[in-house]
């Protein structure tokens, strides 16, 4: 079922997975891709406005964290480990949140959401995530914050570039 999809920019695009059109690239994510290869992808969805939040997307068309191919599960975990040492080496960022639904409408992602002192206000582990995700989509759209979530993008960029992950 083709979803209509509203981008944080508000061009609106017609789409089966959005996963699949931004790994394909036929749509570029706001703040630009942050790394990719051949299996991975990497971006912010700056929807919501987070500095250093980091969405790892598949570019294959699957659901389960069982159905990774070897060699896309050695690049999986490196990557995941490489975006870590740059969020906290270039960023600051001393606690991560991983998330990750295996019945998404989107395709085989993961979120890795920085965890900063304000969002202790909503509480704590998995039940905090969705009101954190919330107020920052309402409330931190600012022109102020959406330059530093640029800014977080582009270091980011700047660290992994380069980057080849160890397939073994
Ligand atoms: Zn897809």
């Amino acid at each position: 079922m083709p979803r209509h999809v509203t981008l944080a920019d508000g061009r609106s695009v017609e789409v089966e997975c959005l996963s699949c059109t931004l790994t394909s690239g036929l749509i570029t994510p706001t703040g630009g891709v942050i790394y990719e290869s051949s299996n991975f992808h990497v971006h912010q969805d700056v929807a919501y406005p987070i500095k250093g939040l980091v969405i790892l997307a598949a570019k294959r068309h699957f659901y389960c964290m069982d159905e990774l191919k070897e060699e896309e599960r050695f690049e999986y975990i490196s990557l995941i480990h490489k975006i870590r040492q740059e969020q906290r080496a270039r960023l600051g960022i001393e606690k991560v949140y991983y998330f990750n639904n295996e019945d998404t409408t989107h395709h085989f992602h993961l979120w890795m959401v920085p965890r900063y002192e304000w969002m202790y206000h909503f509480g704590n582990s998995v039940e905090s995530l969705r009101p954190v995700l919330l107020h920052a989509r309402s409330n931190m759209n600012d022109e102020d914050n959406m330059k530093s979530v640029i800014e977080g993008i582009n270091i980011l960029r700047d660290g992994l570039k380069g980057f080849v992950s160890n397939t073994r």
